[in-house]
Parts: structure tokens; C-alpha cells; sequence
């Protein structure tokens, strides 16, 4: 597994991974689409790294890890996953982020992507959905899921390393 040095991970990978990969063959079962083995794999990749990675930097990942699939098909691969909202695209990075989690219709999805040290995490705002539908509406406009993309310091890079005295 090729993990970004720059990023101290302390809390259960696998467990992330597992979730990630659980919650996709759940959602293709309901909906009759088929995680095919390529597609498990481009998913299984992307949700190894929490920084999210470009299409072709996802290529290369596939290629250490077993057989390079020609980019054609990754592309395809990652289509499918954020269409079935399984992955993310990270619009002002043009890379992708596996997703573990459930969205509500009217959420919306804000993207904390760190300057320092490329994490990307996700939360999910009602209150913010809400405004936005409102407003969206009122100028008889429809929306797309929104999304929003915030940038700035993760709580890692906020926190000096701990000495080893604690
Ligand atoms: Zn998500
Ligand atoms: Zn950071």
C-alpha cells in the first residue's frame, strides 16, 4: 500500500477501506449496476489515500498495485463512481475522494482540503443546504447536488507534533 508520507495517519486504514468498499457493493446490490472487479479496484485505490488523486496519478497507483489498466477504462471506472455517488470529484483539484458516507438529497457536501498537506475530509451541512435551495428556487433555478470546497489548515498540520516526553 503507498500511503503519502506527508500525512500521519493514527487511525484504522483498513477500517476506512472496508467501509468505503462495504457501502459500494450495498449500493450497487440496491440499484441493479455492477461493481465490476476494475471499478472495486479504482475505488479501493482512491479510498487508500485520503488526499484526493487525479486520473492519471490513480493510473499509475493501479499500475504498482497489480495490472495497469489502460486510462480509458479508469476514466470510465471513475464516471461511474461519482455518478453513483461513491466517489467525490474535488472540483478545484480535478482529482477524486472515495465516499463512505450516505448523503441526504438536500445536504450539502463541503469539502475541507488542506493547502499544507493535501487532506481532504468531508462534512455534510442541512442548514446550508436549505439556504441554497431556497435561494436556487427563488431564481427558478435547479441545482445540481451542491457542493462546496474550502480550503485551509487540516487539525494535523494545526497540531505541532507531539514530543516524546507527551
Ligand atoms: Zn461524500
Ligand atoms: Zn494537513
Amino acid at each position: 500500500m503507498t500511503v503519502s508520507p506527508a500525512v500521519h495517519h493514527d487511525h484504522d486504514h483498513a477500517a476506512c477501506v472496508a467501509d468505503v468498499l462495504a457501502r459500494a457493493e450495498a449500493c450497487c446490490g440496491a440499484s441493479g449496476a455492477r461493481l465490476t472487479p476494475l471499478r472495486r479496484r479504482v475505488l479501493e485505490t482512491l479510498a487508500q489515500s485520503h488526499i484526493p488523486l487525479g486520473a492519471y496519478e490513480l493510473v499509475e497507483r493501479l499500475g504498482e498495485s497489480g495490472e495497469r489498466p489502460p486510462p480509458m477504462s479508469v476514466y470510465r471506472a471513475l464516471d461511474f463512481l461519482v455518478a453513483g455517488g461513491l466517489a467525490h470529484r474535488i472540483e478545484s483539484r480535478n482529482a477524486f475522494l472515495a465516499c463512505g458516507r450516505a448523503h441526504e438529497a438536500d445536504d450539502v457536501i463541503v469539502f475541507l482540503i488542506c493547502e499544507h498537506c493535501g487532506l481532504t475530509d468531508e462534512v455534510a451541512s442541512h442548514a446550508i443546504g436549505r439556504d441554497i435551495a431556497w435561494a436556487t428556487r427563488a431564481a427558478g433555478f435547479m441545482p445540481r447536488t451542491p457542493v462546496l470546497e474550502i480550503a485551509g489548515t487540516c487539525a494535523r498540520c494545526r497540531t505541532p507534533p507531539a514530543s516524546a516526553n507527551g
